[in-house]
């Protein structure tokens, strides 16, 4: 890629053109919207942190007078990638105890190593990790869960990622909060402290149906109405979880959820593997959205999310990498290609999922999930300039017959070349401009060091 700044002559420097931010040229541009459609030679103009205009780049060049222009001569152009399901400051925990069931790895690993550990200094270290990885794979917005929200969100504006931040509930005392009231006090405060940020918003984000009341899950209801924000929450993720509610509670968490009226254009219901046809009808007619996260399903062997039932159903998809203990990176590049393959594979049907799909999961259908799907998620004129650029020319992805089918079939995440956010340029051939990524893994192995000998006797 090639940055040209103003100063140099202009190819046609007609005095009509408009004077705009930056012209990001490219070999093709797929906009997602409209599903299907790759435009060769193409130009994205950006304005004020807004998608100005596609159109071919000659035209472009005669139109506008770009403070930066970007010649990505082997690249395709595409919007960034939303992950939809993050526990980005558990970066922190990956690797530490791999290859055991769901329940087995939270119970004995994961939630004790929390309790001892984490603190708004694990939390800010932890994301920033997660955030150098995603920004580098190409992930410009993610939808987190995790305690200390406010932690989460600062990291998130200061590197200039977009992101959702839960509003975490549980009915168990963390070092974020005692009581329900502490939860939802707590996790008000952070909406109401970014309630105008351009690029941090906030969600609720109730844990789980097993580790969430009625009580509180009717509270979280109201108030995502009365604040109109989405509804985080994992949902069905095995198939333990299920019989454990139909033995205690004579039915299945899903019914529940409805009967409590959650189930609405609001939730996110995160991994979903246990569907049953009519649970699926029900998701579809009240516009909820199922986050599928086929890798941390694959590794902690939770089943498998029915995406073919779910796409010929209706039901919006979006697409989660779940925190990098049970994955173990956060990449939405090799996230999709485990979608596609994993859909074929369970419905034993190569078209179950097309790459065009699995490229509109990761980028629109998790920007509708968020009610963000008229702000990002495309590259439409209006929507905010969440770009990224990946560079097709390495070997791997060559020749290219299709641009969609060897980003999801064959692109590596190194292959990110360029990521803007709202328009600012946050990687620029492959480098970060505003993080010390240096500095970032070093506070992550000092955790590691700390952390590792509790392990070591256990
Ligand atoms: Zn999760």
């Amino acid at each position: 890629m090639r940055q040209i700044r103003r100063g140099i002559p202009e190819t046609h420097p007609l005095s009509s053109s408009r004077p705009i931010d930056a012209l990001i040229e490219a070999r093709w541009v797929i906009p997602v919207e409209p599903r299907g459609r790759t435009l060769e030679h193409a130009a994205v103009a950006v304005h004020e942190g807004r998608i100005l205009d596609v159109l071919p780049i000659a035209q472009a060049r005669a139109r506008y007078q770009p403070r930066d222009r970007y010649e990505c001569a082997h690249h395709a152009v595409l919007p960034g990638f939303v992950n939809a399901h993050t526990h980005a400051a558990m970066t922190l925990l990956r690797g530490l105890a791999d290859d055991l069931p769901l329940m087995t790895w939270l119970q004995h690993h994961i939630w004790p190593a929390e309790r001892k550990w984490m603190s708004p200094s694990f939390v800010r270290d932890g994301t920033e990790l997660a955030i150098a990885e995603m920004l580098r794979g190409g992930t410009t917005c993610f939808n987190d869960m995790y305690f200390f929200p406010d932690v989460v969100a600062r990291a998130a504006a200061e590197h200039g990622i977009r992101a959702v931040v839960g509003m975490i509930v549980v009915d168990f005392p963390t070092p974020w909060a005692e009581t329900d009231a502490e939860y939802f006090s707590k996790g008000l405060a952070v909406h109401d402290a970014y309630r105008d940020d351009p690029l941090v918003s906030t969600a609720f984000a109730p844990h789980a149906p097993y580790s969430v009341s009625d009580t509180t899950l009717t509270k979280v209801r109201q108030l995502a109405d009365q604040l109109d924000v989405p509804i985080h929450m994992h949902v069905h993720e095995s198939a333990e979880e299920v019989a454990a509610s139909s033995a205690h509670a004579g039915r299945r968490p899903l019914s529940r959820l409805a009967d409590l009226g959650l189930i609405t254009p609001s939730l996110l219901a995160v991994h979903a593997t246990q569907l049953e046809p009519l649970e699926i009808e029900q998701l579809a007619r009240h516009g909820a959205t199922v986050v599928h996260c086929p890798e941390s399903n694959l590794k902690l062997a939770s089943g498998h999310c029915p995406v073919a039932a779910l796409v010929a159903a209706g039901v919006n998809l979006a697409l989660g990498t779940d925190g990098a203990a049970s994955n173990n990176d956060l990449d939405m590049l090799s996230e999709m290609r485990t979608a596609a393959f994993l859909a074929k594979s369970v419905a034993r049907d190569p078209a179950a999922l097309g790459a065009a799909q699995a490229l509109e999961m990761a980028t629109l259908g998790g920007a509708r999930a968020l009610g963000l799907g008229d702000e990002i998620g495309a590259l439409t004129p209006g929507r905010w300039a969440d770009v990224i650029a990946i560079d097709l020319s390495a070997a791997r992805t060559q020749p290219v017959f299709d641009p969609v089918s060897q980003i999801v079939y064959a692109a590596s995440s190194e292959q990110v070349s360029d990521v803007w956010v709202a328009g600012r340029h946050l990687i620029a051939g492959g480098r970060p401009l505003r993080l010390d990524v240096h500095e970032i893994c070093g506070r992550a192995a000092a955790w590691q060091a700390r952390v590792a000998p509790d392990f070591a006797r256990s």
